[in-house]
């Protein structure tokens, strides 16, 4: 499959350096609270990223983190009047819940910063040893920029004018810091009366590592130097994946991360989501409203990644028809299938376009756009034909990670021999224009519970109770 690569700026193919496993890091939520709509657009496509590749026969290593300590986790737990340990836990099971939900396969391997604090601690030792990491006053230790030529590359900093070598005393101890204030950044914060019991022993005193330096901590940990893929919303391509990489490939050598994928933000009603607004929904908020997390995938992954996806109320209700629709046309293609078929496919018969256009840059609009123009395609196949495009259907849903609202599986619908039979009898009567006969065949049919449509060709016979 190819896929967009922000340091690069090309379409590049996704292939396993290791020749056997595709291993991924993706940037994981923060647990100060329930994660939102936005975020789960991140998540979602990753999902989808990770399905794909799964699809298309490669197998997978995920690895996503759960920040569990940070300036935001640590003042919030306090106004929660909990352990720092104690609140994000719950924030974990609220997100992992969430994440059922939505339909994403959980990472191989989560892990937590608060449980990786030797590890960190390993890697400000080896930057300050290796003369990229320098101790302040405050018992806080810094990364200096200016000692990592390749600072800047992934966000093309260069480009916006802005001098390493001018701001070489600014610093930052912040976790997070705007856009454009370059400048020495935090690996490890001195223990300062507002952590409160959230601090840890380390060579340069009592504190706590930086944020940034988490996810290059864990990565080294489980994915090693060098690993296939790294991915985050947009909003993380400065500073934060910027840091990884300096703290990296400073600290370990070589070259980090093969490739990088970043999802474009999700606006609400053409702006940014915040609280004060009265915008930023979580699943909860749209579960009150009346509508499910899968109907909140199919809008998610109803625009490209690389686009800004404009969320609105009404495109959970088009979600649901879109769903509907779907699962009304792979019930026709159960129903044309021989009792008991179950075919697995190796193409994706008249979904190969779909198939094409998600394992082309992950065009997910694309490949919805294709399932519909497939099953129109399908609608006049019978018996095996109808069996092989029903599994390349199937194929689909799962590379999307959608379920149809009602559950479709090849060979669901098992269409008695006499049912058939009767059916086929009344195609022959149309065929020959004899418009009785067909008709008394149909209400024999109906009486039997049997719905039958016509098509072109062929015809379609559905449960009729499944209207
Ligand atoms: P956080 O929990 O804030 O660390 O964010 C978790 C993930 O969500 C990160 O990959 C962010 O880049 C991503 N993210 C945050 N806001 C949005 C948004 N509005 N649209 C898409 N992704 C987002
Ligand atoms: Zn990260």
């Amino acid at each position: 499959m190819r896929l967009f690569d922000t340091l690069t700026r090309t379409e590049r193919d996704l292939r396993p350096l290791d020749g056997r496993t595709f291993r991924f890091y993706c940037c994981g939520p923060t647990v100060y609270g329930p994660a939102h709509i936005g975020n789960f657009r991140t998540f979602v496509l990753q999902d989808v990223l990770r399905r794909t590749l799964e699809t298309g026969g490669i197998r997978t290593l995920h690895v996503r983190n759960i920040t569990d300590v940070d300036d935001k986790t640590i003042r919030d737990s306090q106004k929660a009047e909990k352990s720092l340990k104690e609140f994000t836990r719950g924030w974990t099971v609220k997100f992992h819940d969430d994440c059922e939900k939505l339909g994403l396969l959980p990472p191989h391997i989560e892990p937590s910063a608060v449980e990786h604090i030797p590890q960190q601690i390993a890697m400000i030792a080896a930057l300050v040893e290796k003369g990229h990491g320098y101790a302040s006053d405050d018992g806080s230790v810094y990364f200096r920029i200016s000692s990592f030529p390749g600072y800047g590359r992934l966000s093309r900093l260069d480009q916006r004018e802005l001098e390493i070598g001018k701001t070489q005393n600014a610093r930052s101890s912040s976790d997070e810091y705007e856009k454009d204030s370059l400048s020495d950044f935090v690996l490890w914060k001195g223990r300062k009366p507002e952590d409160g019991e959230n601090f840890w022993a380390s060579p340069w005193g009592e504190g706590r590592p930086g944020w940034h330096l988490e996810c290059s901590a864990m990565i080294q940990e489980y994915l090693g130097d060098t690993f296939d893929l790294h991915s985050g919303g947009v909003d993380l391509v400065f500073p934060h994946h910027e840091n990884e990489i300096a703290q990296s490939e400073c600290a370990c050598g070589g070259h980090f991360a093969e490739h990088w994928f970043h999802i474009t933000h999700l606006l609400v009603d053409g702006g940014k989501m915040s609280k004060s607004l009265g915008n930023l929904y979580t699943l909860e908020d749209l579960a009150a409203r009346g509508f499910s997390a899968m109907e909140l995938r199919y809008v998610l992954i109803g625009a490209h990644y690389r686009k800004p996806l404009n969320f609105t109320l009404e495109s959970l209700s088009a979600a649901r028809e879109a769903l509907a629709k779907l699962a009304k046309g792979a019930r026709q293609l159960a129903a044309m299938t021989a009792p008991g078929t179950r075919l697995a496919s190796a193409d994706f018969g008249p979904f190969q376009g779909a198939w094409d256009s998600l394992s082309h840059d992950l065009n997910t609009p694309g490949a919805l756009g294709g399932i519909f123009t497939g099953l129109r395609e399908a609608s006049n196949l019978t018996g095996d034909d109808a069996a092989a495009a029903l599994a390349g259907f199937n194929r689909l849903m799962r590379a999307l990670g959608l379920t149809l609202p009602e559950e479709v599986d090849q060979g669901a619908v098992v269409i008695p021999e006499s049912i058939r039979a009767l059916a086929d009898a009344r195609w022959q009567a149309r065929l020959a224009r004899n418009w009785q006969e067909s008709d008394v065949l149909r209400g024999q049919l109906a009486d039997q519970g049997w719905a039958v449509k016509d098509g072109k060709e062929s015809y379609t016979l559905e449960p009729a109770s499944g209207e």
